[in-house]
């Protein structure tokens, strides 16, 4: 487990990251959320060494983190770090030997990997001949090489298309499901709504909501939506109810208690068929906009 206790980082007198504390638990995917400036890329920075917080710490398994330790994570920074004038397969091997893997090994690592995101073909190649969400392929690769122990990857998914998407992603959760613990930022909202297990969400370099999906969803405002086959103004005069929206024989209500369901359920019935009563669960776009206004 990473564990990131109270970070925090000045930049003369401007409070970068503010007091940042959470956990990148292993099996599970993390996304870091937040507006541009919101500090993700700084608190990266600092679990991995290339930035001095100004107070604060990180621990991994309950020990603070060493150099060693980090030379195991695999960190794909917002910069990129690949050479743009070398070989794809020669600068991954470069890279795993430098993480202590020997040399056959890592060449048919490097093999296997660019060959799962489709760039089998194109292993001699130099990186800059690549398309931009192909050299953004085999930079995610160089963090997953040499077996990593945990993965921190800044906008990994930033410039891929929808195919090179589903491959990173099928990559990540793989990762995640042997244990390694993967946190990785994102402005794609939906993209990080359907993979992750935990969010981080940053606004103005604080945490300003973290937890388990379900337990995010639990701080939006859960509705409901009623679909009928006749028009559905007749809510409106439902004590306890809330309505949100009505539009014809659809609405949108929130109750006023749990129970009031079977209320509406039961009202909607004697006014004729009912084709839908359902919960509906705030979006983490909604939940973002909410947290982070
Ligand atoms: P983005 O989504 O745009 O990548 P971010 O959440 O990663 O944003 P950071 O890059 O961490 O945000 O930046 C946080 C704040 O720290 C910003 O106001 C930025 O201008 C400032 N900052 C970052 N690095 C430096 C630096 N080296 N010197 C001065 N200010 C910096």
């Amino acid at each position: 487990m990473l564990e990131i206790h109270e970070l925090t980082r000045s930049f003369g007198d401007r409070l970068a990251v503010d007091h940042v504390s959470f956990q990148v638990p292993p099996g599970q995917l993390t996304g870091f959320v937040g507006a541009n400036g919101a500090g993700k890329t700084t608190t990266m920075r600092m679990v991995m060494g290339l930035l001095a917080p100004t107070s604060g710490s990180v621990t991994w398994q309950g020990a603070p983190i060493v150099d060693e330790v980090r030379r195991g994570i695999g960190y794909m920074p917002e910069e990129r770090g690949l050479y743009p004038k070398q070989q794809v397969l020669d600068q991954l091997v470069h890279m795993a030997r430098l993480r202590g893997m020997p040399a056959g090994a890592a060449r048919a690592e490097a093999t296997e990997l660019l060959g799962a995101f489709g760039l089998g073909e194109r292993t001699k190649d130099k990186l800059e001949k690549l398309s931009l969400g192909n050299q953004q392929r085999v930079q995610v690769t160089a963090a997953l090489m040499a077996s990593p122990m945990a993965l921190i990857l800044d906008e990994p998914f930033s410039g891929l298309d929808p195919m090179a998407v589903d491959e990173m992603a099928d990559q990540l959760r793989a990762r995640a499901a042997s244990g390694v613990p993967v946190l990785f930022s994102s402005h794609q909202l939906d993209l990080v709504d359907r993979l992750c297990d935990g969010l981080v969400i940053l606004a103005g370099g604080r945490v300003v909501a973290q937890g388990t999906r379900t337990e995010l969803e639990s701080r939006g405002r859960l509705l409901h939506r009623l679909v009928t086959d006749s028009d559905a103004g007749w809510v409106r005069d439902l004590a306890g109810v809330t309505v949100v929206d009505v539009d014809g024989n659809r609405a949108l209500l929130e109750l006023a208690k749990p129970g009031l369901v079977d209320r509406v359920l039961a009202e909607a019935m004697a006014r004729g068929s009912v084709r839908e009563l359902a919960e509906v669960r705030p979006t983490l776009s909604e939940i973002y906009r909410e947290v982070a206004a």
